[in-house]
């Protein structure tokens, strides 16, 4: 006998394409279960074709929410009712909360960032970032640790399509926070060493490092690292990343994937929907018991 779904069970989607490898289910339905809440979790595969009848059924089903990932994360803002200053920023949504009919958009990814370094007991407002990349995952960094008080961001990237999102990012920071952001192309070698050398963090948000990149890292050369600073790859499969393998050569003190933000982007939706918080190290222990 399933236990755990009854008629007063609340359903929360996770609506993109392709979707169903995401982790996300698994992550939530066992949060759920762990602590009693009477929710279920389904990922949807929707295209930008599907998306606005999907976004009404969140209403007329009275879903508690939903999560969304590509191809939808920019094409769902203009369906929903409101937006979280920071999603708003950022331009993309991965997070949607139904408060009685009215939607409101949010985006985790960079709040899962700052959480996770925070669940390593660091802190990096009040310091220097250097951050590569301005994809989804980088705008989403360098626009939250701005928010949250981050000094200074200098971002590179590759003269690519994301070149543009890249100058975006850097104005949005520079006009709306306290922060102060710089781009800087990443052919720019000897800048890219120096401004790693002066930050506190290198986070790289490119997924150079993953498949089919996983012998590539953006920085090859130990010596652009110093021991007391923090090294944050975005990427989590693989666990250890080659730019991973080059920190822990120069004894970087704190060497992390991005396996803690993928949790914590998780459990702050968790929040938002359910007020409570996701259980992140049972969850952990559970789905990457052996992959730390
Ligand atoms: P994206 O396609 O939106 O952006 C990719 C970024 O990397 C761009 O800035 C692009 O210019 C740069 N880039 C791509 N190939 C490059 C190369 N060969 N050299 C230099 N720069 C290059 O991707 P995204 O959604 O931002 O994802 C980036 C990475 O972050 C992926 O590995 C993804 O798995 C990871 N990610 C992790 C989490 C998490 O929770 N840990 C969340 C989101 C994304």
């Amino acid at each position: 006998m399933v236990e755990r779904i009854d008629g007063h069970t609340i359903l929360i989607g996770l609506m993109a394409y392709p979707i169903r490898h995401s982790m996300s289910p698994t992550m939530h339905n066992n949060a759920f279960a762990k602590l009693g809440l009477n929710y279920t979790y389904l990922a949807f595969d929707i295209t930008n074709k599907e998306l606005p009848n999907a976004i009404e059924a969140i209403r007329t089903l009275g879903m508690r929410g939903s999560n969304i990932s590509m191809p939808n994360k920019q094409k769902v803002i203009p369906l929903l009712d409101k937006l979280d200053p920071a999603a708003e920023m950022v331009g993309a949504v991965n997070t949607i909360v139904n408060d009685n009919g009215v939607l409101t958009g949010y985006t985790t990814d960079g709040t899962g960032f700052m959480q996770s370094l925070a669940d390593e007991k660091l802190d990096i407002r009040g310091e220097k970032m250097t951050l590569a990349g301005a994809g989804g995952a980088g705008t989403a960094i360098a626009i939250q640790a701005a928010l949250d008080g981050v000094k200074e961001i200098s971002i590179f990237n590759a003269k690519d399509a994301l070149w543009q999102q890249a100058k975006k990012n850097v104005a949005i920071i520079n006009s709306k926070t306290q922060c102060k952001a710089t781009l800087y192309s990443l052919e720019e070698r000897d800048k890219f060493r120096s401004e790693i050398a002066d930050s506190t963090i290198y986070c790289d948000a490119t997924g150079v490092g993953m498949k089919p990149l996983q012998e590539m890292s953006l920085v090859n050369d130990p010596s652009f690292f110093r021991k007391d600073m923090i090294v944050f790859d975005t990427v989590y499969a693989p666990r250890e990343t080659k730019l991973m393998r080059v920190a822990k050569k120069a004894g970087v003190d704190h060497i992390f994937n991005g396996l803690g933000m993928m949790l914590e982007q998780g459990a702050q939706a968790f929040k938002l929907w359910t007020g409570e918080d996701m259980p992140i190290s049972y969850i952990r222990q559970l789905l990457f018991a052996d992959k730390k």
